[in-house]
């Protein structure tokens, strides 16, 4: 176990809502003393008891008697330790601080301005940011080079797998040190440039896009796209999951990609562009399980209770004229994305392929699916038929080069 001779030293976590008291169980287990910082104290004491929940979840693997077992809880939370200002987790002198607070540019630049300030040289500043530019966060301090993107995914404490973020001026050693810990920490990391999405936000976007344009386009219902793509070995269909994530963060995380991949002047930006349907579900305050219902409605116990009346089919039955290349759409449109995203320079395609089936339960990762398809020559073929039906199905460069 890590911690006191390890010449990390604690562990510093900046925001505890989900994420970062995830990230503040996950350091705690790993030996680390941690100190949990977030603007609102509330918000610390909701983080305490979430940690403290985790806790009972492994100890309740552990084949302890109760007492044991609550010896074992009580042992690591006290390794956790409340800072109600920025200036408490400095004096804590963590060798890394990791930062889980609002996604807001301008806050999280404050933080870093604060941390670097107040943080010897030696300590590694993360930010667990899903969209926002790394490089620009770390421009707020006078060390870029200490300050990288750890990309945990939800929940922090269970998902195998992180992106390790190296950013415009981060230090190569300090990347593969990060990357070395969280290994430490139990993790699966990937390496990805400071790009829309990194690795997996970015690749796997047609999960959602193509689904709802599929179910735009009227060429099959909710359940029919959901089942094509369970039949393949996700666990989950594209509504199901919007669903359980909650419209409006899959929303947010839709907007965040596509309006940096404009700004970034990337010319196929609109294959990105956020549906309709999500914005007028959002706008009802219809969000998925979290509020009863989004594309599904759900019962008090969580039982779902079929779709919603918007996306009930009327007058004919569920899978009558569904497109039979549901499923081809939506990996292809992966697929393609995935060729696009080695040939920007993000990632390599082994670690796109790894990052796939870890951060988002993919059956196959996309280049293993192109091998299957019959690789690139097949993979362009299949492509082309689809042509016109939008910047998701334009070849990559890669891809063409490939062939
Ligand atoms: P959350 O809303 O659950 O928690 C954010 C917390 O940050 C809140 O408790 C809030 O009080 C606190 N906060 C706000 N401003 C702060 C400040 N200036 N200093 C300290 N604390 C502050 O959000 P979350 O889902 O935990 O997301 C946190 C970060 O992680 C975001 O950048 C998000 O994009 C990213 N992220 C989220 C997920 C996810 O699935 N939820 C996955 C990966 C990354």
């Amino acid at each position: 176990m890590a911690g006191a001779a390890d010449p990390l030293g604690s562990v510093g976590v900046v925001g505890a809502g989900t994420m970062g008291a995830g990230i503040a169980q996950l350091a705690i287990e790993a030996g680390y003393e941690v100190v949990l910082f977030d603007v609102n104290l509330a918000a610390i004491e909701r983080g305490r008891s979430r940690i403290r929940t985790g806790l009972e979840r492994r100890a309740g693997r552990l084949d302890l008697d109760p007492e044991s077992a609550e010896a074992w809880i009580e042992g690591r939370l006290g390794r956790l330790h409340d800072a109600t200002t920025l200036a408490a987790v400095a004096d804590a002198a963590p060798g890394l601080v990791v930062e889980a607070a609002l996604e807001d540019l301008d806050a999280k630049r404050a933080i870093f301005r604060e941390l670097d300030a107040r943080l010897p040289a030696s300590a590694i500043l993360a930010t667990n940011t899903s969209a926002l530019s790394v490089t620009a966060i770390a421009a707020a301090t006078a060390h870029p080079a200490r300050v990288l993107g750890l990309h945990f995914f939800n929940p922090a404490p269970v998902m195998p797998l992180v992106e390790v973020i190296a950013a415009g001026a981060t230090d190569p050693a300090i990347a593969d040190r990060a990357s070395a810990l969280m290994i430490a920490w139990g993790k699966v990391t990937v390496r990805s440039a400071d790009s829309p999405g990194f690795i997996v936000n970015r690749v796997n976007r047609p999960f959602t896009l193509e689904a709802l344009a599929i179910l735009a386009a009227g060429r099959a219902t909710i359940e029919t796209i959901d089942a094509a793509v369970r039949g393949d070995g996700f666990p989950l269909g594209p509504f199901e999951l919007m669903d359980l994530t909650g419209i409006d963060i899959s929303l947010a995380a839709a907007f965040g990609i596509f309006e940096r991949s404009r700004a970034d002047g990337d010319p196929l930006a609109d294959r990105f562009h956020p549906s309709p349907i999500q914005e007028r579900l959002v706008a009802a305050a219809q969000l998925g399980r979290k509020t009863g219902a989004g594309f599904y409605a759900y019962d008090e116990t969580g039982a779902t209770l079929g779709p919603t009346p918007e996306f009930t089919p009327r007058g004919r039955s569920t899978h009558d004229g569904a497109d039979p290349r549901i499923l081809e759409r939506i990996t292809l449109a992966i697929v393609n994305e995935a060729y696009r995203t080695v040939g920007d320079g993000v990632a390599s395609p082994s670690d796109i392929d790894l990052a796939l089936r870890l951060g988002a339960s993919h059956p196959v990762g996309p280049f293993q699916r192109a091998a299957l398809l019959g690789g690139p020559p097949a993979v362009l073929a299949s492509l082309g038929g689809l042509a016109g039906d939008g910047p998701r199905f334009v070849p990559a460069p890669g891809l063409r080069a490939a062939v």
